[in-house]
């Protein structure tokens, strides 16, 4: 369980000092599928890195599973993301001096998980460890770095237009890619997206709107990549 609480960020300073989120609360359940909706600029990506501990509010607490993740040190705060939390961002990040196989183990090792093998078999890229990132298409690369992330086993990934380098089709071969490791691994996701389409696929969907949460839509019925046909 996420237990967000008032949060509020401001960049910038003194007379140009701009609210970016505005105190913004919100409960996220274990094993929900998130996605986060908003116009450019509303803050979504700052909402989600405060969420994970890539960056810190200005006010306001971050409670993961009891632990208030506002209060940790810098260090404690980079072992938990360590431990507990995957990243997946529109662009890949991968090590480009480095093959699948190791771009993948390097996600296990950072949380000592020696399973990494069959992350990447489940990702359907068990015939192409050997390859660089720059020999894989957009696509590959991307279930790449969702291997990546998976392979420490987070409790939580999070995504940031995870499709937004992708055509249509390849997107959604990689969000079903996402969606069948949750069924099998079942961490909690929470995703931001310009997509309307992409959001059928999620159990919650949270509007933003000028940095606060507008609405907020629970339990619906989940569509997977395939049957949402845009
Ligand atoms: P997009 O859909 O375009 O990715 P977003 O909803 O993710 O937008 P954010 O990236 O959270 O929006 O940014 C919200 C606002 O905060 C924007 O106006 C942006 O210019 C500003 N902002 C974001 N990061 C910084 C920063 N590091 N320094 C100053 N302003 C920032
Ligand atoms: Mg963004």
């Amino acid at each position: 369980m996420i237990e967000i609480h008032n949060i509020t960020k401001y960049y910038g300073s003194n007379e140009n000092k701009f609210q970016v989120l505005k105190g913004l609360s919100l409960d996220i359940r274990e094993k929900d599928f998130v996605v986060i909706l908003g116009a450019s600029g509303s803050g979504k990506s700052t909402l989600l890195n405060i969420i994970s501990g890539l960056e810190r509010p200005d006010e306001g607490t971050v409670c993961h599973d009891g632990t208030d993740i506002t209060k940790l040190t810098d260090g404690q705060l980079t072992q938990f993301r360590k431990e507990n939390v995957g990243f997946i961002f529109q662009q890949y990040y991968l090590l480009a001096d480095m093959n699948v196989d190791k771009n993948v183990k390097m996600g296990a090792d950072l949380a000592g998980n020696g399973e990494y093998r069959q992350i990447i078999e489940a990702v359907g890229l068990g015939d192409q460890i050997n390859k660089m990132p720059g020999e894989l298409s957009g696509g590959e690369q991307q279930r790449v770095s969702v291997a990546r992330a998976l392979a420490k086993r987070p409790k939580v990934l999070f995504l940031d237009e995870p499709t937004g380098a992708l055509d249509e089709e390849t997107g959604r071969l990689v969000l079903d890619y996402i969606c069948r490791l949750q069924e099998a691994y079942h961490f909690t996701i929470v995703m931001v997206t310009h997509n309307l389409n992409i959001a059928e696929m999620a159990k919650t969907v949270i509007k933003m709107n000028s940095g606060k949460i507008t609405d907020i839509y629970e339990n619906k019925t989940q569509k997977t990549a395939y049957e949402i046909g845009w």
